[in-house]
């Protein structure tokens, strides 16, 4: 359900206010200067014009203008000063709230990372962020908004001594300029509540429309440049972009922005206008001194300012409120995968998991990735797994490392529900080199060692390890190469093969007890392949070690292989066992395969022959 506005503002200042106090401290100290401000001159005004009816000295006159600057020059040094210490105090602010929405991202459970809510909450967030919200926009809102309640209650001070007198309610102009101003007050915080409401409208209307081409717009790199190039996918795309029609949008706010500022302005004269005519009147039935017209126009001046401000900055911050409504709903997300207290001891390194009898679906999913999957991975044991595409393979592995939880089943470790550990210390068991793995915009030695700090030599061999050798040494930076050019103009771009090979030393040096590969050679040449796949038990030597792999002959290095398909384990056994199964899946994968590469060979095409 929507918070209502005040609700949500209250919300958002108290984020402000948790990550930095100071920032709205500021705000406020700037917001009583810019009250007090414009209240000097008037009541300098006033003081002369009393004065000199009173026909006070030149000499006392003096001294009230020379006191009338002294507070003048103060306040201003004070606002300058409070403006300078308060923006980096803004800036701050700002950051900090970024930086715990990255780290929600970075730190959310994954299956609520890989949530419908979460992922509609991070396309609300972007466009909000494009609309300019955010704590650098609301400090400075909520300074303009204390400072308009401000001037309303100078401004109301400065009227009091002539207001306070019963004898002034008297007359019947009095409570009928109180009613005039407070409908055409009301009347412009109206308008401006429209202009508030219909404009949220069609931004989100616009949001939606240009969903599509916000993506297009975040993918026009050079990596798909190619793609782009080759399909001449230009026009598709061009005209994706001009679907989001934003100029309709453009065109529909500014018209109604531009019908309320007219307004506003016709408000602000007949405001003026009858109050100035009222204190004419009054003053002609003596109701008013010299001095009090002088206070009493600059009061009313100050009122009318103070209201249209009121009015604006009240939708401003709204509004602002509104946009930062998703990030705090994403920063409220709570966690679908609850966690244990068990601690993953030092002995748990001889690690022994079991499935038993898992079903998963996906999140908005209702068809089973995984359907009553019993498997066992014994310590120190090389299993290959291996089905066709989509068969549940590497969403096994991601119940594994319990990316997300099973809705039936259970999986074990060493016996006990995985579920009843600490999730930290349960996810340091495992290096996972993903299909779809990911190397920062980083040095290379950061990359393999996912850390600043790191081990330079263990970082060497474990590059050497997974064939980044040859290539480490061409590097004139050496380990403290940066990946990618996006960032370093002297970055190297790497190619599919070699990044993996980087990700496969990332998985090595981690050290973890299990080691899983994912397709780990799908990128690499045949003789980096070869060698991947014959130095395989040397590179994860004791650990325990899952295989997902297309290329059968590689399943022949490991002790067990699994078979699925549709998310069911079909079949289970050493590569001599399932070929002897000659109606199973594998030997028909097998056979499929053999043929294609005997195929190859005979065609005279000279590809390398598979690695049987
Ligand atoms: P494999 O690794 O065997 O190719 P996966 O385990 O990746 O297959 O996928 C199994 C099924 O789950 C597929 O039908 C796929 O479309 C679906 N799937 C995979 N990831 C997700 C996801 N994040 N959300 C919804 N469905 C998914």
């Amino acid at each position: 359900m929507k918070k209502n506005n005040r609700k949500l503002l209250r919300h958002c200042l108290t984020e402000i206010w948790k990550h930095e106090p100071q920032s709205l401290l500021m705000a406020g100290g700037l917001a009583v200067a810019d009250a007090l401000l414009p209240l000097v001159p008037a009541l300098l005004s006033w003081l002369f014009v009393e004065g000199l009816a009173r026909g006070e000295s030149f000499g006392r006159l003096a001294v009230t203008a020379g006191i009338g600057a002294a507070v003048l020059f103060v306040l201003n040094a004070l606002r300058g000063k409070m403006y300078h210490c308060g923006l980096p105090h803004t800036e701050d602010c700002n950051d900090r709230m970024e930086w715990e929405y990255s780290e929600k991202t970075m730190t959310m459970d994954y299956a609520s990372l890989d949530s419908q809510e979460a992922a509609y909450l991070r396309a609300k967030i972007r466009n909000d962020y494009n609309w300019g919200s955010g704590a650098y926009f609301m400090i400075p809102q909520f300074q303009r908004l204390c400072s308009a309640v401000l001037g309303i209650a100078a401004a109301a001070v400065m009227m009091l001594p002539v207001l306070s007198r019963g004898s002034f309610w008297l007359h019947w102009s009095s409570p009928l300029f109180l009613v005039f101003a407070v409908a055409l007050t009301g009347l412009s915080a109206r308008s401006q509540e429209q202009v508030f409401v219909r404009t949220e409208a069609l931004r989100e209307e616009y949001d939606k429309k240009s969903a599509r081409s916000d993506w297009l717009l975040e993918n026009l790199t050079y990596k798909e440049g190619k793609d782009i190039r080759i399909y001449r996918a230009q026009p598709m795309i061009l005209a994706a972009m001009r679907e989001t029609e934003r100029d309709r949008m453009v065109d529909g706010e500014s018209r109604m922005e531009g019908r309320a500022g007219a307004l506003d302005g016709a408000v602000s004269g007949l405001l003026m206008g009858g109050s100035y005519l009222f204190i004419v009147l009054r003053a002609l039935q003596g109701a008013l001194s010299a001095g009090s017209v002088v206070l009493f126009a600059s009061a009313i001046y100050r009122l009318c300012e103070s209201l249209k401000l009121f009015a604006r900055s009240r939708s401003e911050i709204y509004r602002n409120a509104r946009r930062m409504e998703s990030s705090l709903e994403y920063l409220e997300l709570p966690g679908l995968l609850p966690e244990g207290e068990r601690a993953v001891e030092q002995t748990d390194k001889a690690v022994d998991i079991e499935f038993r009898d898992v079903t998963f679906c996906y999140p908005g999913s209702k068809i089973p990735a995984l359907s009553h999957v019993s498997l066992h991975l014994r310590p120190g044991e090389k299993t290959a797994v291996v089905g066709r595409n989509g068969s549940g393979k590497t969403t096994m592995i991601k119940l594994l490392c319990r990316l997300y939880d099973p809705q039936e089943g259970q999986i074990l470790l060493n016996g006990k529900d995985i579920r009843e550990y600490r999730y930290e210390e349960y996810l340091r068991l495992f290096s996972v080199v993903f299909q779809d793995f990911f190397l920062l915009a980083a040095p290379l030695g950061e990359n393999v060692a996912a850390s600043r700090e790191y081990d330079q030599e263990r970082v060497r061999k474990c590059l050497e390890e997974a064939g980044f050798g040859p290539r480490l040494a061409r590097m004139e930076k050496g380990l403290k190469t940066e990946l990618y050019r996006v960032l370093a103009s002297d970055g190297v771009e790497i190619s599919g093969g070699e990044a993996q090979k980087i990700a496969l030393a990332r998985a090595l040096y981690k050290d973890s007890p299990v080691v899983i590969l994912d397709e780990p050679t799908a990128a690499l040449d045949p003789i980096s392949e070869y060698e991947v796949y014959s130095g395989f038990r040397g590179l994860v030597g004791q650990r325990t070690a899952v295989f997902i792999s297309h290329r059968l002959s590689s399943c022949r290095f490991c002790d067990r292989i699994l078979v699925f398909q549709d998310g069911k384990l079909v079949q289970e056994g050493t590569h001599e066992e399932l070929q002897a199964e000659r109606e199973g899946l594998y030997s028909r994968m097998w056979e499929a395969q053999a043929q294609y590469y005997q195929e190859e060979q005979e065609d005279g095409s000279g590809q390398l022959p598979a690695l049987e």
